[in-house]
């Protein structure tokens, strides 16, 4: 190594929004005559092949004065030949035109970046210590979690590095503390915190309730950055281990429950700041950039910090039990009217996430399940059990982090069995079954020990078994249910149903209800005149029977006093 040697050294200038492009070069003294460098195929916390390499263009290496051959391996792997020590650097330029907080935009109002799309990995290097700078339009501040040093920033090595999301722009920082430890919150598109006084007052109690339900006195990062996308509609955030990044809606943020759903998701992501950033899934331990990595217990990660989301902001005082009552009952409704659970175990949605949960698809409800989704209903459920055995499920993840967490040692599925196991001797046979089992958990039984029952709610128009979307097109066709079998598939678009022109989706039940009344379709079904592909055509649609509609999470007048006693500890996160 010679001498001079000094860390790969990323600077990235940012002063062309106009055009969308941020200028990338890498300086680095090389330890061999040919390195390998590649670009991650995906960012951790998003469990999706991105194939960042798409954006990239312009990759160009230098030696001194000379130009340096680039051989090109893999899509997002390159081998560089160079000649003796002296530093070489590297060129690329991303085109930044994605906004979500796992790509990258730049432009006239901001820059964000997510660094696993930006930064390439040196060969021999993952564990270097990793110099940032950045060239700024002027008037622009940077805001990134990492510390600062001469002009510029220092990661401890290429994993911190691409930790690290990048916010740029003109924007006001807010500075505030949680148990004695920095924390920043800069917003993008409207400033929280400046027209919202008590707002970060809220964000510390919420803070702090992530602490106490960890059972820890501090936060486990040294310094915090949040970084909010506030748009017009948009819902999203990902995690990081000094920071996250939220995207919310402005629109949903003036609805009743509006402030407390973004509280709910401030919690989200600060909970993970230990379950999945730092107590992780040992098939994370470390991060595989190039390819999926299976990891069947990611329900763990995403389906308990989805469940204490809603809990959190009520045992921090800032919502109440009925705010919880609406929020849970939606979350346990939408997966009792989600028929995919019958399809798909927790298991299997967790170890398909890489191909499933991350693309959009208007079939994905009948074949699969969210593992954020069955995953919150079976935190639930172990939640309520464990607290008849006199434990929680808080007291379960306050262990795993002195195990595995507190270490820096990565968890298994049999991890993670053996210590519910030690807090409830039945769930080492239940919860193996619940995870590969796609049948319902008795979730009433549960729902009564803290005096609650789910009731179904009957709708009152028959099921012709479709979604129909604007343009009167249909967004879905239920499996198993009336347009499926009058042959109908997504895509079509309704014409006229028993000779009435169809104009509206809202027109469709009322319409269906009148014509059922007064005709009778069982036997004949109702003519419905339909388009595909350019051509008209006709079938018989024979609608089934109302459904229920959704469920609703009530109060149970019938439950004993003990009952509210344990609904009262449940919803303080008491054991
Ligand atoms: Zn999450």
């Amino acid at each position: 190594m010679p001498e001079t040697w000094s860390p790969p050294h990323l600077h990235l200038d940012l002063t062309a929004p106009e055009r969308h492009l941020v200028r990338a070069t890498l300086r680095w003294h090389p330890r061999r005559s040919s390195t390998l460098v590649r670009l991650p195929a995906w960012t951790p916390g998003s469990y999706l092949i991105r194939d960042y390499v798409r954006t990239l263009e312009g990759l160009s290496a230098r030696q001194g004065d000379r130009d340096l051959a680039i051989e090109r391996l893999e899509t997002s792997c390159w081998r560089i030949h160079c000649e003796g020590q002296a530093p070489v650097q590297l060129c690329w330029r991303i085109l930044a035109t994605d906004l979500s907080v796992r790509t990258c935009q730049l432009n006239g109002d901001h820059g964000f970046l997510c660094l696993a799309g930006v930064a390439l990995q040196l060969e021999g290097e993952r564990w270097s210590p990793h110099r940032l700078s950045l060239t700024l339009p002027e008037g622009w501040r940077a805001f990134l979690p990492l510390p600062e040093q001469d002009q510029g920033w220092l990661a401890r090595d290429f994993d911190q590095l691409i930790d690290s999301p990048i916010e740029a722009g003109p924007h006001p920082c807010h500075q505030f503390m949680v148990a004695g430890v920095p924390h920043r919150w800069v917003s993008w598109g409207d400033d929280l915190p400046g027209r919202d006084p008590s707002w970060l007052a809220d964000v510390e109690r919420i803070a702090l309730t992530c602490c106490r339900l960890m059972g820890v006195e501090r936060p486990a990062s040294d310094a915090y950055l949040v970084v909010l996308h506030l748009l017009e509609k948009g819902y999203g955030g990902l995690e990081h281990d000094d920071g996250c990044v939220l995207q919310f809606g402005r629109t949903t943020l003036r609805e009743p429950q509006g402030r407390r759903r973004l509280l709910q998701l401030v919690a989200h992501e600060y909970l993970h700041q230990w379950n999945v950033r730092r107590l992780r899934p040992a098939e994370l331990t470390p991060i595989d950039y190039d390819r999926a990595v299976i990891v069947p217990t990611l329900w763990f990660a995403e389906g308990v910090t989805s469940y204490f989301d809603q809990l959190i902001p009520v045992a921090a005082g800032l919502a109440s039990e009925a705010d919880l009552l609406q929020d849970l009952g939606e979350e346990l409704s939408r997966y009792l009217l989600t028929p995919g659970r019958r399809v798909q175990s927790l298991r299997a949605s967790a170890e398909e996430a890489w191909v499933k949960l991350y693309r959009p698809d208007p079939h994905n409800s009948d074949c699969q399940i969210s593992y954020y989704l069955k995953g919150a209903v079976i935190a639930l459920a172990l939640d309520l059990h464990l607290r008849r055995h006199g434990s929680s499920l808080a007291a379960v993840l306050q262990e795993l982090w002195c195990s595995h967490g507190r270490q820096g040692r990565g968890y298994r599925e049999q991890d993670l069995l053996a210590v519910f196991g030690r807090h409830a001797a039945d769930l080492s046979t239940l919860l193996p079954i619940w995870l590969n089992s796609r049948e319902d958990l008795d979730l009433n039984s549960y729902l009564a020990d803290v005096g609650l029952s789910l009731n179904a709610v009957a709708g009152s128009h028959p099921q012709p078994g479709w979604q129909c979307g604007p343009g009167m097109t249909l967004d879905r066709v239920s499996r198993g249910g009336a347009a499926e079998a009058a042959g109908l598939q997504v895509g079509d678009e309704l014409l006229a149903v028993a000779g009435q022109r169809l104009r509206s989706a809202e027109q469709l039940g009322p319409l269906l209800q009148s014509l059922i009344s007064a005709t009778e379709p069982a036997a004949t079904g109702l003519p419905l005149l339909y388009c595909r592909d350019g051509r008209i055509r006709e079938t018989a649609l024979r609608p089934g029977p109302a459904q229920v509609e959704r469920w609703q999470l009530q109060l149970d007048p019938s439950a004993p006093p003990q009952a509210a006693e344990r609904r009262r500890r449940w919803l303080e996160l008491m054991p």
